[in-house]
């Protein structure tokens, strides 16, 4: 399940992205793997048009447990990779695409939403052949990336989603009832912090 916050667009550069409908502060949970969230069949994938399946292929859109993942969202598809993304994997559900998403920079109206493809554990780096070419400062570029992420990435990660997890009560969570109805558990997240 996906925020109604973002629209398929065109990016110029990696074909289709998502992009901001409005402004999304940092804090935000913009997408969870709900219960309609599920796998594909060998059935269903032998149906898919062959468009769709190489989507799949191409960007291992997989679980762990190696099925390929059917969203309740097309646009869950659409988060193309940054070094330096605006979202990211939040780990609160776990790792790799079973987990939850959350904004670790304020994104502007128009702004394209990023997440970083390295930290879906154990995938290959079919992704990054060639290099990657998101531009930012900190581009792993020409570099090979191999799973684990080195220490310092991970580092650098674990600052930005606990600094973003600390802004959970304070901003608008478009999903936080869907989340808390299949999560419970997590409601202490959605609690303003006492020392504030
Ligand atoms: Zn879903
Ligand atoms: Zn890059």
């Amino acid at each position: 399940m996906i925020a109604d916050l973002y629209e398929i667009r065109e990016t110029g550069r990696y074909g289709k992205g998502l992009f901001a409908t409005q402004s999304i502060p940092k804090g935000t949970i913009d997408a969870f793997r709900c219960k309609k969230c599920g796998t594909y069949s060998e059935e269903e994938l032998a149906k898919l048009p062959k468009k769709e399946l190489d989507f799949l292929i191409g960007h291992e859109v997989k679980e762990e447990s190696g099925q390929y993942s059917k969203f309740c969202d097309k646009r869950m598809l659409y988060g193309n990779h940054s070094c330096n993304p605006n979202t990211l994997n939040a780990y609160i559900l776990g790792r790799g695409n079973g987990g939850a998403s959350i904004v670790v920079r304020d994104i502007k109206k128009g702004e394209e939403a990023t997440e970083d493809y390295r930290l879906f554990e154990g995938e290959e780096s079919i992704h990054f052949v060639g290099g990657c070419r998101c531009g930012e400062k900190n581009c792993m570029k020409k570099t090979i990336f191999r799973p684990p992420a080195p220490k310092k990435l991970q580092k650098f990660w674990e600052g930005k989603i606990n600094a973003a997890l600390q802004s959970i009560p304070y901003v608008k969570q478009p999903l936080k009832a869907e989340l808390l109805k299949e999560h419970p558990e997590l409601s202490p997240l959605f609690k303003k912090s006492d020392r504030l």
